[in-house]
């Protein structure tokens, strides 16, 4: 089965039924998939082929769907970007990837002017809004044929590429098949399984893998409401509609549930959460459990994941009643203290495993990468055959995360390999420092990194930004740590910033701190 054929099925069954509202326009699934035959019959008169790439600069709207759908549906390949760029990095994957035509949104004129002026490789500009000189989407999907277009893609075909998020380097185009998002759309759906009659919406940005929780959508005959991520109008569009399952990234849930007034909502209809993409916090989740009254069912699927397997791993669900138990766990862990709630098990269809250096598995509660496998894992990284063969070892994803597995089957993942520090012979994990700090109210944000030095080989340094107008010296954020973690956890040396560097998803670069406090040195600075 490839994206068009799952498309076909659902909108066969339920022609009238709404697939999607946005802010503007609002689609049934035979409308929407009539739209897509148009886009894929004007491209073909655009000489756009089987196999050839269109890039795609929107925020989240209706039309992103079309794209991915009609542009697939002939065996295109979509390649979406992350609207939070800068030009060096969108020339940068224009090129990496050869596409020969980009879809972009009104907004976004200025950068394409600058596109244009260096990317020649461009042949054809299409604007969704209005355009200067450009193809228009609309007058471009009227002049398609609503016939089902003759080219189709195999099951084998990519359908997307999708870079990474760039935190530890250059982004990677993960080669997404049509296999691989129909297999994780079934998946997703076994493992939290849906009510047809549901509202959902989907938070995550249309360019990042979190977006297939949209396509599960879909491909379930599920009517979604797709908007900007703004917490008053989120809330407010969960009141209206009645939503009751809403996917949304760990930073914007963060957001959501701090902020004032969001309580005045109605949004009693909502029952089930997904989120992702980072480490969940408990704050969080409490806080968004004090949202609903204490006997609500509320179920928030903590879910760990990557580009490369199209999302989803593993999911932890937590309720109000289990999230005691989870942070007993957390807390019981041996010798580590966890920087967030475990990752949970494997989702349906995927395996894991903890392996050493040698690609072995460790016994329970062995700290090891996580590796995955499953019809989900990537094809590869575009143009990339040297690392794709580092990282796709025998069918198993290797993802480049340390974690253990419990003896129940529970995983926690403890931080990125890349981050691991090695001072004298004790391993740290970032993460796990950094969740320490992260308690202290002067507090807003912190990195911990590990720095060059002679006799320990590396140091652990905390890179630290402070609440506006709070005031603590490292000797204090020192104290802070003993007795909450080993001595030789806590950071020998403290830098306060005003503000980490953080790449377009919001993560942040790490290395760029590394070199830069190399370059500056030991700073001693006490706080404000
Ligand atoms: P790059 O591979 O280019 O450095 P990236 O790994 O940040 O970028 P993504 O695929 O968007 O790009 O992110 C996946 C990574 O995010 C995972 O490998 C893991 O390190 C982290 N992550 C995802 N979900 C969770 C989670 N629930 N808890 C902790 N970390 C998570
Ligand atoms: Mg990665």
């Amino acid at each position: 089965m490839n994206m068009r054929t799952m498309l076909e099925t659902v909108a066969s069954k339920n022609p009238e039924k709404l697939a999607m509202i946005d802010e503007r326009t609002q689609l049934t699934f035979a409308q929407f998939l009539q739209r897509t035959y148009r886009l894929g019959n004007a491209l073909h008169h655009l000489h756009f082929y089987h196999g050839d790439r269109i890039a795609i600069l929107m925020k989240n709207r209706a039309e992103y769907f079309e794209i991915y759908f009609g542009v697939s549906g002939i065996g295109g390949i979509v390649v979406p970007l992350n609207t939070r760029l800068g030009l060096a990095e969108i020339l940068y994957i224009l090129r990496h990837s050869g596409a020969t035509a980009l879809v972009y949104e009104d907004v976004f004129g200025e950068v394409v002017q600058q596109i244009k002026l260096q990317e020649k490789g461009l042949k054809h500009f299409i604007c969704v809004g209005k355009p200067d000189e450009d193809y228009n989407y609309e007058d471009l999907i009227q002049e398609g044929s609503h016939e089902p277009p003759m080219s189709e893609a195999l099951e084998e075909d990519v359908a997307f590429l999708c870079y990474t998020s760039g935190t530890t380097g250059y982004p990677k185009g993960a080669m997404i098949t049509h296999k691989n998002v129909v297999t994780m759309c079934s998946n997703q759906l076994v493992e939290l399984p849906r009510n047809r009659d549901e509202i959902g919406m989907v938070l995550f940005p249309f360019f990042h893998i979190g977006v297939v929780t949209a396509f599960n959508k879909i491909s379930n005959g599920i009517t979604s409401v797709y908007c900007d991520f703004e917490p008053h109008k989120v809330a407010g569009f969960i009141q209206k509609y009645r939503i009751s399952d809403v996917e949304i990234p760990a930073t914007p849930l963060r957001i959501f549930v701090n902020t004032q007034g969001i309580e005045h909502y109605d949004i009693s209809s909502l029952k089930v959460m997904m989120t992702g993409g980072g480490f969940s916090s408990i704050d969080t989740l409490r806080k968004l459990f004090n949202l609903f009254n204490p006997d609500h069912d509320l179920r928030v699927a903590n879910v760990y994941g990557m580009t490369e397997n199209t999302a989803h791993v593993m999911s932890n669900v937590i309720t109000p009643n289990n999230i005691d138990k989870a942070i007993e766990k957390m807390e019981a862990l041996p010798g580590i203290k966890a920087s967030g709630l475990g990752a949970g098990k494997p989702i349906y269809g995927i395996q894991a495993r903890v392996v050493n250096e040698d690609g072995q598995p460790v016994a329970v509660n062995t700290v090891g990468e996580i590796v995955v496998k499953g019809d989900t894992v990537m094809k590869g990284y575009w143009q990339q055959s040297k690392i794709t063969r580092e990282v796709l070892r025998n069918g198993w994803y290797h993802t480049g995360d340390l974690g253990l597995q419990l003896e129940d089957g529970d995983f926690f993942v403890m931080d990125r390999k890349n981050y691991k520090i090695v001072t004298g012979d004790e391993n740290v994990y970032p993460a796990e420092v950094e969740s320490v700090l992260r308690d202290h109210p002067a507090i807003q944000d912190v990195a911990v990194i590990g720095v060059p030095d002679e006799k320990w080989m590396e140091i652990v340094k905390a890179v630290v930004v402070l609440v506006p107008e709070a005031s603590v010296t490292e000797e204090e954020l020192k104290g802070f740590c003993q007795g909450k973690i080993a001595n030789y956890k806590i950071p020998k040396s403290f830098d306060f910033i005003d503000k980490l560097p953080v790449n377009a998803a919001g993560k942040v670069l790490k290395h760029q701190l590394k070199s830069s406090s190399q370059a500056v040195g030991e700073s001693k600075n006490g706080g404000r």
